[in-house]
């Protein structure tokens, strides 16, 4: 009978705990409620797994009290999260945790609720909200994909569809119609989307289709709203579930159908426990609901593309733009020419400055993109060579004009610049490179008649500014434009003819094995926003590495070339997608004995994991970060859960030396 429970705990101990279910709460007691438990001195909260008659354990404590009236974790989902804790590597209870609202975690009951705040990120006020849309006729190609998606939706089948669709190609369209008859059927969807903030426009295609059947599950969202939400979902009020990485875990039933839009997105990743990334998840969730999954992007991922050619996934295409509109023309500029033909470093060449000024005296609008931020990248001294670096990080730090300040990017840590050398006490402080706060004002100084407005992670710090500047963008009362990876995404503006890429090159000398697909990918969604109006686009594309595969193959729109340079090199460097990684940091506050902890795992993993290689330990890219040295030692494998089982057993009897922490990343997303 219900004698005991197994309960989950969300903590990194990789294991259930047996609790007595006290008599007066047998009736009560039901997997996926949420309990009070005594642990380690503390009562915390708890989830009930399952039960037992019997247990040999000494020492059982009794279930303090049992939460929830109604089990607030499905079947479904505990075995979607069991399933997360085997491939990631971290604890069920990790694992549950992240399925839950922060509300619910502490144990509350219930929330109140705020009423009159409006859900949505919305780029309109209230009284210029878009009237509600209607399904369009499809085009040939649109109806083509919808078809084979509607075979599967109507046979409940699991299946996975890569939707390769250039930008502004009509994919959104065809998400809306296979929702719709996910909806007639009276079943639900999940619909992801990179970073709510950032697509509000992708957000609003949604709501203004389905109205309040549509949840948003947005990380900017208020702890009351979200769980307003979440209720609403778990109510079957809401049937459609829009939302951040997260919302795959949204506690909806009868799912129909699954979208994960930009699939090829770094942010689907989690970088916190559990480390998952939600487009597996979103697979497997599909595959324990019976449904089909459709994976979107104009630039998939390696991983993706590879598995729908060894037929894993089925391939659907939409090649062709709405109207047959052309995709813009780009141009490269090689900066190198223009520093040898005007003898200096510039940050615009003379062919962009021209461009921008013919788009401004059309009346037409322009984007200039640069993917880093601030106003100069470093200060250097030049006299000694010291570069100004954060004392907690190993990071360069950035000149901010706006607040004058030096800025660390990791640690958010500020100070003034000094005026005279910390090292060798001159006078030659000197400030290099360029971000966006730079670009803004070169661009102010070029174009003085120009209205102006920047867009990154600085610009928009405060509440609702974002979409205050896409508003007042949209409402052409601004002509350019500028931004970092910002305004690369999912902003359909007709009226901008004309995107500048000041840099192309940030991105591609990351330490990164993704940074060529990094660099593929944003140059294609920047070129994206060119062109999407009647009047045509162009995109000119500024580098000192003209040649390179990634920014000529982005140059000519051509996805297959860069895939099949880009797939060579992976398949030569075993990574992913023919290797899988498992990613072990070491840290600690003492670099010496992080390093020391960082061999000696490897020696010990060596000596025990066969069939797998083992590199490193090397420092990680930015070496410490917060006052943590961090060192990495990267698992390499072709089948990832063998290693993952694997490394388990053998982490069981390792003993992690005092003050050192190991985290595990598997399929990590940076080195
Ligand atoms: P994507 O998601 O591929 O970037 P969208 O779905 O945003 O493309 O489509 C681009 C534009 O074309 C949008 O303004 C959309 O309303 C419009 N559109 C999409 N499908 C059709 C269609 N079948 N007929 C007319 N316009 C369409
Ligand atoms: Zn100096
Ligand atoms: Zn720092």
């Amino acid at each position: 009978m219900k004698e005991f429970a197994d309960i989950a705990i969300a903590i990194p101990v990789d294991r259930l705990f047996t609790y007595r279910v006290p008599e007066t709460s047998r009736k009560k007691a039901e997997v996926g409620k949420r309990v009070f438990v005594p642990f380690r001195n503390k009562d915390v909260v708890g989830y009930i797994i399952g039960f037992k008659d019997k247990s040999d354990a000494k020492g059982i404590k009794n279930i303090k009290k049992i939460i929830d009236e109604q089990p607030i974790i499905s079947n479904h989902l505990l075995g979607l999260t069991k399933w997360i804790s085997e491939t990631y590597l971290c604890s069920w209870g990790q694992a549950i945790a992240a399925t839950v609202p922060s509300v619910l975690k502490k144990g509350k009951v219930s929330v109140k609720q705020r009423v009159g705040t409006g859900l949505v990120p919305t780029l309109y006020p209230p009284d210029e909200r878009p009237v509600p849309t209607k399904p369009l006729s499809l085009t040939v190609e649109q109806r083509e994909v919808l078809k084979s998606v509607l075979f599967k939706i109507d046979r409940e089948d699991y299946k996975t569809f890569l939707l390769h669709g250039i930008t502004a190609s009509g994919k959104t369209e065809v998400y809306l119609q296979a929702i719709e008859r996910v909806l007639n059927k009276g079943r639900t969807s999940i619909v992801l989307v990179p970073e709510i903030a950032l697509t509000p426009q992708t957000v609003e295609r949604f709501t203004s289709r389905f109205g309040e059947k549509v949840a948003v599950v947005h990380s900017a969202l208020i702890g009351s709203m979200r769980y307003r939400e979440w209720k609403r979902i778990t109510d079957g009020e809401a049937k459609i579930v829009v939302g951040a990485r997260s919302a795959i875990f949204s506690p909806v039933k009868n799912l129909g159908l699954i979208i994960v839009d930009e699939e090829h997105e770094t942010s689907y990743k989690q970088e916190d426990v559990p480390r998952y990334h939600a487009r597996d998840v979103a697979l497997m969730r599909a595959r324990l609901s019976n449904c089909p999954v459709i994976l979107g992007s104009a630039t998939p991922s390696l991983e993706s593309y590879y598995l729908a050619e060894k037929k894993k996934f089925e391939l659907v295409k939409i090649t062709k733009r709405i109207d047959d509109r052309d995709l813009p023309k780009v141009k490269i500029v090689d900066m190198r020419m223009e520093l040898a033909t005007r003898k200096k470093l510039v940050m615009f060449s003379k062919i962009l400055i021209d461009s921008i000024q013919k788009a401004l005296d059309k009346g037409q609008q322009v984007m200039i993109f640069l993917n880093r931020r601030g106003f100069s990248t470093y200060v250097n001294c030049k006299k000694c060579g010291l570069v100004l670096k954060c004392k907690r990080c190993d990071s360069v730090l950035v000149y901010h004009y706006e607040t004058k300040s030096l800025m660390c990017h990791y640690c958010n840590f500020r100070m003034s610049p000094p005026d005279i050398c910390p090292q060798c006490r001159s006078s030659y402080m000197k400030y290099f490179g360029i971000g966006t706060e730079k670009v803004e004002s070169e661009v102010a100084r070029l174009f003085p008649e120009a209205r102006i407005a920047r867009m990154d992670t600085d610009a928009t710090s405060k509440r609702g500014s974002h979409a205050r500047i896409l508003g007042e963008f949209k409402k052409h009362n601004l002509d350019i434009l500028v931004g970092t990876q910002m305004i690369a995404k999912g902003l359909d503006f007709p009226r901008v003819t004309l995107v500048g890429v000041v840099n192309s090159d940030v991105t591609l000398n990351l330490p990164d094995f993704r940074a060529s697909e990094r660099t593929f990918n944003l140059l294609t969604q920047v070129a994206g926003r060119a062109g999407r109006g009647e009047e045509g686009g162009e995109v000119i594309i500024q580098t000192y590495a003209p040649g390179h595969y990634a920014i000529l193959s982005a140059s000519k729109h051509d996805y297959e070339k860069f895939y099949r340079e880009e797939i060579k090199t992976r398949k030569e460097l075993s990574f992913p997608p023919f290797k899988y990684i498992i990613k072990l940091t070491m840290r600690s506050r003492n670099e010496k004995r992080t390093l020391d902890a960082a061999h000696k795992l490897r020696d010990f993993l060596i000596k025990k994991l066969k069939d797998i290689e083992i590199v490193g330990p090397a420092p990680s890219p930015i070496s410490k970060v917060r006052g943590f040295f961090r060192w990495n030692v990267l698992l390499k494998g072709k089948n990832r859960s063998t290693m993952c089982e694997a490394l388990k057993k053998t982490l069981a009897h390792y003993r992690r030396p005092p003050g050192v922490i190991l985290a595990i990343d598997v399929d990590p997303i940076s080195m």
